[in-house]
């Protein structure tokens, strides 16, 4: 048993001969696959916990009625696991860890699995409020099953979903589109709000009426119950299905006492990925908080990252270069959704108090919204012109231009831009770039 005293760690991490995986999602299929891409030889142990092999959750909510099959990471991806791993156990979560300076031991319900050195990609987990226990949740292949069969199986189904976000906004457009009868409840005052804001949430309020959905803010729902949910001034909505999607958090219940954990429940992890003081444990993926050379900390939830960061991990536990990008450069979050008849996504990280300057009219085609750093943009100045930090760009309905406006927030410094120019829809984003000072 290696000793889990933190102490007496080196600061150094020995690159290792054998490797755990813990979590057979993309970001744990990514970083087996990684190792073997960069020469590791050495043995590889793939713990999960849903019992078949990784797959990818977008689709889930997006084409939950059009594909009932998961999208396995070995056809999209040509990651086939049981080919790169020595022992893939699908089944046998982790239930402990000890993480030492030789070495780590991780323990599930079967014994001990010891190793050199263990990447955690366990994930996330949905939020489930107390008083929610009779409500559906959409998180795995599990629950698409279950909730694609409900839906099915009742013309005019009433569903109801909680929260206005990513997932509940994406399963609400699906579900009316398929002739169920849709009621979304979501306690702040706009969707999305606390992703991109109440007044950018504003203005995607009108897509739920268009699509044929009830959209109703301000409502906070205290109870769920098998006929309904119950909010919280004491009014019944009626439902035959409630889906809960408030969010998610990081799956380390099983790591608390030891590792330290953000109060989300997240990983603070280095550029790299290593958890500090613990020279043998990374994490990758949701379960990370990972610092980025120019977001600060970025917390998991991207599928970018789960896809992306891997990488640069293993190329650090291995000490190996690639010549593509510095371990620990980092690319920008990205996050994408195809909601109610729209398309998002969102290149950066808004802070909470960001300004925000729109480009083009929300309403009259394609438009975006650049969200300013608000360290540099004082109250009084914030009218939309001068040069600013744009800490985020949200698209929407111009997916053309992700890969253009992708590479302009990844390139390792912050994106000043010229606003009059920015804010010019005839003008190419690139074309705003302010000159260096
Ligand atoms: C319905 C849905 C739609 C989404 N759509 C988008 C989108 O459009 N855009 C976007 O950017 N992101 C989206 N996401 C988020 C995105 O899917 C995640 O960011 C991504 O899956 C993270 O990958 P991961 O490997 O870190 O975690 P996961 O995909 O959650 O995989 C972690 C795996 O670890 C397993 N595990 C957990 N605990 C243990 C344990 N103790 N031992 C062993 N195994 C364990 C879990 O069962 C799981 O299989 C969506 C998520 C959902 C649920």
């Amino acid at each position: 048993m290696p000793d889990p005293t933190p102490d007496a760690t080196p600061l150094t991490s020995p690159v290792p001969r054998s490797v755990v995986v813990v979590g057979a999602g993309l970001a744990g299929a990514q970083t087996v696959a990684a190792l073997r891409t960069h020469g590791f030889d050495g043995r590889i142990t793939l713990l999960g916990a849903e019992g078949v092999p990784p797959y990818d959750r977008p689709p889930l909510s997006k084409e939950l009625l059009t594909r009932p099959e998961p999208v396995w990471l070995s056809a999209d991806l040509g990651v086939d696991v049981e080919a790169l791993a020595d022992d893939v156990r699908l089944d046998e979560p982790a239930l402990g860890l000890a993480a030492g300076p030789d070495g780590v031991v991780v323990t599930t319900g079967r014994g001990e699995v010891a190793a050199d050195a263990v990447v955690l990609a366990v994930g996330s987990v949905p939020i489930v409020p107390p008083g929610f226990a009779a409500s559906s949740l959409l998180h795995t292949a599990a629950d698409a099953d279950r909730l694609r069969s409900a839906l099915r199986g009742r013309d005019g189904l009433r569903l109801v979903i909680v929260g206005a976000g990513w997932i509940g906004a994406e399963v609400a457009g699906v579900a009316a589109g398929a002739g169920a009868d849709v009621t979304v409840l979501e306690a702040a005052g706009a969707p999305l709000s606390r992703q991109l804001g109440p007044d950018v949430g504003a203005l995607l309020a009108g897509w739920y009426a268009d699509a044929g959905v009830r959209l109703s803010t301000g409502a906070a729902v205290a109870a769920v119950e098998d006929s309904g949910v119950v909010l919280a001034g004491g009014e019944h909505v009626p439902a035959d299905l409630v889906l809960t999607a408030v969010g998610a958090r990081p799956a380390s219940g099983w790591l608390a006492g030891t590792l330290p954990l953000d109060p989300r429940g997240a990983l603070l992890v280095d550029g790299d990925g290593r958890v500090p003081g613990h020279p043998r444990v990374w994490a990758v993926g949701d379960v990370a908080s990972r610092a980025h050379p120019v977001f600060g900390t970025v917390p998991g939830g991207h599928w970018s990252a789960a896809l992306h960061d891997p990488d640069p991990t293993v190329r650090a536990m291995l000490d190996v270069g690639s010549g593509v990008e510095p371990a620990g450069a980092g690319h920008a979050p990205y996050v994408f959704s195809q909601q109610l008849g729209h398309d998002l996504a969102l290149l950066g990280l808004p802070a909470p108090d960001s300004p925000v300057v729109l480009r083009g009219t929300p309403g009259d085609g394609p438009w975006a919204a650049l969200y300013l750093d608000p360290a540099e943009t004082p109250e009084a100045d914030r009218a939309p012109d001068g040069v600013a930090t744009v800490r985020a760009v949200l698209l929407v309905d111009s997916p053309r231009d992700v890969g253009g406006v992708r590479r302009l927030m990844s390139r390792g410094e912050p994106l000043r831009l010229d606003l009059a120019r920015a804010t010019d829809p005839a003008v190419r984003l690139k074309s705003a770039v302010a000159d260096p000072a």
